[in-house]
């Protein structure tokens, strides 16, 4: 409880009002899918495809800003437990195992066996790790492998890697990473990363990221097996 309490004390005054306004968001959205696929599907023509195309790529682009936001500004939802970072992270490819196959993309996964719990909210975490998987699916349009590994390091810290096949990140770019809106996509939002980072800042952990321009990138994530008290 102690907890909850010192985390929502980070809330901010923006972030009631973003949580507010993004459901706010979200209902006449609802709606507006639900109309515009009602008038494509009485249109007997095609020739107004491309049209309903554009404006359900730009809805849903809506969609996954406002998503991305939410997990910022909704502090009330957090309720940290001991959990296995391994249970997390199973969920979460088998979450993106669709998408991934789609763009001939494998799971390649290691979980050392008996890694520790760590005190954690779940739902953020798992957000982490959708936001990062996502980003190595996107850079390897061609396909390939992401490697997973989950491992204790240093006794009191587990180390989760993502690493892609990808187009790499040149150094100069590296201390981008994390800056709220920084996109190298045509239709990215750049607020994945600066949410993964706050989180796993919010966890006392830490992300590293090496990366080989055309080699790949591996994120590196640090988390303390800590107790509710050394959180
Ligand atoms: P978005 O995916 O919407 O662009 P992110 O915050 O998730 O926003 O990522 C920001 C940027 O960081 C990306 O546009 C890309 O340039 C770079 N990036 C992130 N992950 C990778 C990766 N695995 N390989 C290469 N570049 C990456
Ligand atoms: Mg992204």
């Amino acid at each position: 409880m102690e907890e909850q309490l010192k985390k929502s004390d980070t809330l901010t005054v923006v972030g009631e009002l973003a949580a507010g306004i993004a459901h706010e968001i979200r209902n006449p959205m609802t709606a507006l899918k639900g109309f515009i696929q009602l008038l494509q599907n009485s249109l007997n023509e095609n020739q107004y495809d491309t049209y309903f195309d554009v404006i359900t790529s730009e809805l849903k682009r809506i969609e996954s800003i406002i998503t991305e936001f939410l997990v910022l500004a909704k502090p009330q939802a957090i309720s940290y437990q001991r959990k296995n970072a391994s249970v997390i992270m199973k969920e979460t490819l088998d979450l993106l195992s669709a998408q991934a196959s789609l763009e001939n993309v494998q799971f390649a996964s290691y979980f050392e066996e008996g890694v520790p719990d760590i005190y954690c909210e779940p739902n953020q975490l798992k957000q982490v790790f959708i936001n990062i998987l996502k980003n190595a699916i996107e850079v390897m349009p061609k396909g390939g492998t992401v490697s997973i590994a989950l491992q204790r390091v240093e006794g009191q810290e587990i180390l989760i890697s993502i690493k892609d096949e990808g187009i790499g990140i040149p150094e100069d770019k590296l201390k981008k990473l994390g800056e709220p809106f920084y996109t190298t996509k045509e239709r990215g939002t750049g607020l994945g990363l600066m949410v993964s980072y706050k989180i796993v800042e919010e966890h006392n952990g830490t992300i590293e990221v090496i990366s080989e321009v055309g080699v790949g990138t591996t994120f590196h994530i640090k988390l303390p097996i800590g107790s509710p008290t050394s959180h």
